[in-house]
């Protein structure tokens, strides 16, 4: 099994410290780092205010966040952490509303407040770091290849020129394969249920993304397989506007208290831990 489980807290350098107003404007040398945007309460407060937190999940990514097409509750890891913030910061895990987010679409919804906070899959990077405050790392990934099974491209440097790889928009797996596989044909889809339907059509001859999401889909249909080892690393982290450091202290106390008292390790169990490994 390729999954770490990631101590919350150990990454200092993602919470804080960055200013809220953009660098080189008038205010940036002046602004203290958890200045709030000006004018109304701070996310925190409206969220106790309203009773329900409201989240920014995935509904195509099975483990993480998948919405069941028979009883349409919306179910994975990425949930289940969620339902855990809302009980330590409401109280109750029952205090929530998920709202799909696609790759493409959490940061715009974030900034449209939307949403509260994105917990979707997503990696903290420092270019994302100048849109969003990011909670600590809650789990780790890797970038890895789906491909049907007896695909001659076993790893990354099979990839050659004219080769097709079906990537979701938005996500840091389109940059990232571009980057370590520039001779690749990149083929971009709004979501991953899209790009794996692509992907069994033959449409292209490998699905790039993070291992976690692509095991997800080997549990969907076992012509399908990871190949080679990652090679990236795609610390995850929840996302919320930026400025909000009062929300994001809460939410990393919060993750803390679910890595002390086992909650973090049952979810992660429960999801993770049952996952096919190669
Ligand atoms: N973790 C990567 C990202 O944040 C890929 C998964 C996703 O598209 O959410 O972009």
């Amino acid at each position: 099994m390729v999954f770490v489980i990631s101590g919350c807290g150990n990454n200092a350098k993602t919470s804080g410290g960055a200013s809220s107003t953009p660098a080189g404007s008038p205010a940036a040398s002046t602004a203290p780092s958890t200045a709030k945007p000006a004018g109304g309460a701070s996310v925190l407060d409206e969220i106790k205010s309203r009773g329900k937190l409201v989240v920014g999940v995935k509904y195509d990514t099975k483990l993480f966040g998948l919405k069941n097409p028979t009883g349409g509750e919306v179910e994975g890891f990425d949930v289940d952490i969620a339902k855990a913030l809302a009980k330590e910061i409401l109280g109750d895990e029952k205090k929530i509303e998920l709202k799909e987010v696609t790759s493409k679409t959490r940061i715009p919804m974030l900034d449209n407040k939307e949403i509260d906070m994105i917990v979707a899959t997503m990696t903290i990077t420092e270019e994302r770091k100048k849109q969003v405050e990011f909670s600590d790392v809650y789990f780790k990934a890797g970038q890895s290849l789906l491909v049907k099974k007896g695909s001659p491209i076993k790893s990354i440097a099979d990839i050659k020129k004219g080769t097709k790889v079906l990537a979701v928009k938005g996500s840091t797996s389109v940059k990232n394969i571009k980057e370590k596989a520039p001779d690749a044909t990149v083929l971009e889809f709004d979501n991953y249920q899209d790009a794996f339907s692509a992907l069994k059509a033959g449409q292209g001859e490998t699905l790039t993304t993070d291992n976690a999401i692509l095991y997800g889909m080997m549990a969907q249909d076992k012509n399908f397989e990871v190949v080679g080892e990652p090679f990236t690393d795609e610390p995850y982290g929840i996302a919320m506007k930026k400025g909000e450091t009062t929300l994001q202290t809460a939410v990393n106390d919060a993750l803390k208290k679910l890595q002390s008292n086992g909650e973090y390790k049952k979810i992660y169990e429960k999801w993770i831990g049952q996952a096919p490994s190669k």
